[in-house]
């Protein structure tokens, strides 16, 4: 048995129904069966994702949904909007630029969160862009981006909003519908607590208009074959049966709960771990922090990569190193999903423990006394 703990952002840790579904016998996925088992996982998405438009299901890790959105919404030559600020984002302008797509991009310093006002000021100079794309949480910084005030501006102009939620769902409140974000995709291995395989995506009847008009190649991620599919609770080609299998007992969890409950435990792990971190003397890199991980400076004087390295090898805690120029900067220590209080209580104290033998002095216990602070104050609001 293998007694890691992971505290990253993707993967995240398996809740032991969704293990037991994952070692069941395998189902055929063209039974009425499984139709009624993916028609309600759909409807399960539905809910989670905060829509009423209907979901489409991949067999990918989330850049496969990220990719579908590109190659079905957009066309070589069109024009589009990247707001930028952290490597997920960037990747948004990868791939426009793999598909001959004319990204403007809004730049945003890492760590901070972009300002609307931007956003406003990139369409108003490109009036003719179809698309902004953009992060709920940026994983890589850290930081949630304010979704409903850049909805709130794509809306009232012609291009539609395209927004990567694949570590903000279920973390980072998403209200899809709401807020009228035109297309939302997202990941299996973050906040649903599966592992990684399944990615999904929502579209607006607007984003629907443009994936008929889009003359990007595509063929695996030709949304149209999802859509026909669908329509007989199926799939264009073979399901992830088994994900799928354990994606229906993940949802029983998360709804079970219920999606503002499940966002509003994060926070409070989130609130608990900053607590922790501040009163150990450090200092958070995000502006804008996001419930579902925590970015934080790596001391002066400690080497970062043998942070994270020295926290594994002491106390089997895994968190995330920076990416990119942020590498040895930062450690991200993540708190979605099916991560626990005791599980964040852990990582502070490994951390404790590895920054003290890195020469970094701390009292021993002051991170998880401060957090388990906040735990205790924020139990004692929701029963009360
Ligand atoms: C994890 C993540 C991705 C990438 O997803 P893959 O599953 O590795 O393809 C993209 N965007 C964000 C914000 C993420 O957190």
């Amino acid at each position: 048995m293998n007694n890691d703990i992971l505290l990253t952002p993707g993967p995240t840790p398996l809740p032991p129904q969704v293990r037991e579904a994952l070692g069941r016998p395998i189902i055929h996925h063209r039974t009425s069966q499984y139709r009624a088992l993916f028609k309600r996982t759909l409807q399960g998405m539905q809910t989670v994702m905060q829509t009423k438009s209907s979901v489409i299901c991949f067999t990918s890790s989330g850049t496969g949904a990220m990719e579908a959105a590109v190659v079905n919404l957009l066309s070589p030559g069109d024009e589009a909007i990247v707001v930028l600020g952290g490597k997920f984002a960037e990747r948004w302008g990868a791939l426009c630029k793999a598909y001959g797509i004319t990204a403007t991009t809004v730049p945003v310093a890492y760590g901070d969160a972009v300002d609307p006002k931007q956003v406003a000021s990139a369409l108003a100079a490109h009036p003719k862009a179809k698309a902004v794309f953009t992060t709920l949480c940026e994983t890589s910084t850290g930081v949630v981006y304010d979704i409903p005030a850049i909805a709130a501006i794509t809306r009232k102009s012609s291009a539609v909003l395209v927004v990567d939620a694949i570590s903000g769902l279920l973390a980072d409140d998403c209200r899809t519908d709401e807020w009228g974000v035109d297309v939302v995709v997202t990941g299996s291995q973050k906040g649903l607590m599966l592992p990684p395989g399944l990615a999904f995506m929502s579209l607006s009847e607007r984003a629907w208009a443009l994936v008929d008009q889009a003359k990007t190649p595509r063929f695996y991620n030709d949304l149209r074959l999802y859509k026909k599919a669908l329509a007989d609770d199926d799939t264009p080609f073979t399901s992830a049966v088994s994900i799928v299998v354990a994606l229906d007992e993940a949802l029983k969890l998360a709804l079970q709960a219920g999606v503002p409950q499940v966002i509003r435990r994060c926070a409070q792990l989130a609130e608990a771990t900053r607590a922790g971190m501040q009163a150990i003397g450090l200092t958070l890199f995000s502006k804008r922090p996001s419930n579902g991980v925590t970015a934080v400076n790596v001391p002066s004087g400690v080497d970062g990569k043998q942070l994270t390295k020295v926290m594994y090898d002491r106390s089997h805690v895994m968190v995330a190193g920076g990416q990119g120029d942020m590498a040895g900067k930062i450690f991200r220590f993540a708190h979605m999903g099916y991560i626990s209080a005791e599980d964040v209580l852990a990582g502070l104290r490994a951390l404790e423990e590895a920054l003290n033998s890195l020469g970094y002095k701390v009292t021993p216990g002051a991170a998880v006394k401060a957090a388990e602070a906040v735990l205790h104050r924020s139990t004692a609001t929701v029963s009360a």
